[in-house]
């Protein structure tokens, strides 16, 4: 083994892991869609990490506005007006909806989260904050409380103000529904319930993902964001879409609410903004909120608020996406390549219970048995048939992203045709792994 790999084990303590149970694999370099080891191994990167290289690796523009700025000015503290800081801003409002206008920089997703659920506290003077099982918003302790995945599980302090409530998903319908229609209509009701027994003047905010990422990538029905929406106007209640996973480019718009016409009262995001070259997160905040604290003071700010390395990325990144089409090729690849090789893949895996998604968005469904629909991995958990299969994806040459019994295709929106079909060919292969559970 490495001095890297070594010292990697003797000093770096890793995220959501038992220490001594992980073996990180050193990663040497990365391009575009590639990554590779010390050892010069390449593999296809079916994960943008975890989900955030939006643009690939190491985009010529990007390293290049990072070294610029580095160069001219690394870092200025979030007092002082900044030209990098004031463009990325811009450019960001720019693309959200009209009465979202101002940008708060922070460091990253769960911390934009954090702030949004203050600033709709702070703005209704109410404390309650509504979420979804099977949801992520963060590892921070606000954020990981709002977050329904087991990974709460092991954070909850139970004095959070935070309550769950279950969003659409009709393949594992909690609604006994059999269609679109019903599941939004039965998940719309379920909301009113919770709202009307929580009681409606005590909840300050609904945090979703526009489009849920690490859970499961669930497109909501037709008219279920309308009705979340709706609900929340008819109770003064603040809507914050997470767009942490789906926004930038993701789902092949900009920002996925594009898709239902929606507009948050607070968006948060991070990741693809400038596909975690320098970390970087924030909240776009609409009028009314912004007014809150026009003479009133924020009580809340980071060292590093919109930090010009950090910046000088999203410009860079936000330009490179414009000019390149990338949101354009994302949502092309989505319905050209995704779309059909998924579906193709769905028919001939009998281990393919579902695939879903939009763009460059996808999730694979793996069920031990087609009728039942049991799962190839229990809820938050994991099995022989999904390590192997996640083996032998990296055995022919891809990273692939996998969360208990699902597999996510998740690759930089920048891939290529032909990369994105070798990816797929990789995992159909694969996948031989799940069917021989059910035989
Ligand atoms: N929200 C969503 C939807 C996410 O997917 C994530 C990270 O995966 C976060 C929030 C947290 O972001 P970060 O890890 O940058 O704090």
């Amino acid at each position: 083994m490495s001095r890297t790999y070594d010292l990697d084990r003797a000093h770096v303590f890793h995220s959501w892991s038992a220490q001594a149970e992980i073996s990180p694999m050193v990663i040497a370099g990365a391009k575009d869609c590639e990554v590779w080891d010390e050892d010069g191994t390449r593999f296809l990167d079916f994960t943008s990490q975890l989900v955030y290289t939006n643009i690939g690796h190491q985009h010529p523009k990007v390293v290049a506005a990072i070294q610029e700025q580095a160069a001219r000015l690394c870092t200025i503290g979030p007092p002082h007006a900044n030209d990098q800081r004031s463009e990325a801003a811009r450019l960001i409002a720019e693309r959200a909806p009209d009465g979202l206008d101002k940008v708060f920089f922070t460091n990253g997703g769960a911390d934009a989260n954090e702030h949004a659920i203050r600033m709709a506290r702070l703005h209704t003077g109410r404390a309650k904050v509504l979420s979804t099982y099977r949801s992520y918003h963060g590892g921070t302790q606000t954020a990981i409380n709002v977050t329904g995945d087991p990974r709460r599980w092991a954070n909850d302090t139970a004095t959070s103000g935070t309550v769950h409530f279950f969003g659409p998903f009709l393949y594992r319908s909690e609604f006994h529904a059999v269609t679109e229609a019903e599941e939004c209509e039965r998940a719309l009701t379920h909301l009113r319930r919770v709202i009307e027994n929580e009681g409606p003047a005590t909840i300050a905010a609904i945090i979703l993902e526009t489009v849920p990422g690490t859970a499961g990538i669930m497109i909501p029905p037709p008219g279920y964001l309308a009705g979340v929406r709706a609900l929340c106007d008819e109770h003064g209640i603040m809507l914050i879409a997470d767009e942490v996973m789906c926004g930038f480019g993701r789902t092949g718009a900009w920002f996925a609410l594009d898709h239902f016409g929606l507009v948050p009262d607070l968006i948060t995001f991070a990741k693809g903004v400038n596909s975690g070259y320098v970390p970087l997160g924030g909240v776009i905040i609409s009028d009314p909120i912004v007014e809150t604290f026009a003479h009133r003071a924020y009580p809340g700010g980071l060292t590093y608020s919109g930090h010009p390395l950090a910046a000088a990325a999203a410009v860079a990144t936000i330009n490179a996406m414009a000019d390149e089409g990338i949101v354009e090729n994302a949502a092309r690849l989505g319905a050209e390549v995704f779309g059909p090789g998924l579906a193709a893949l769905a028919e001939r895996h009998p281990c393919v219970g579902e695939v879903r998604g939009l763009g460059a968005f996808w999730a694979i469904e793996l069920v031990a048995d087609p009728q039942t629909r049991e799962p190839l991995a229990p809820y938050g958990g994991s099995s022989p048939a999904m390590n192997d299969i996640s083996a032998a994806c990296k055995k022919a040459g891809l990273l692939p992203f996998t969360n208990y019994n699902r597999m996510h295709v998740v690759p930089p929106c920048v891939i290529s045709d032909d990369d994105a079909r070798r990816g797929l060919a990789i995992i159909d292969e694969a996948l031989a792994i799940g069917d021989a559970v059910i035989a």
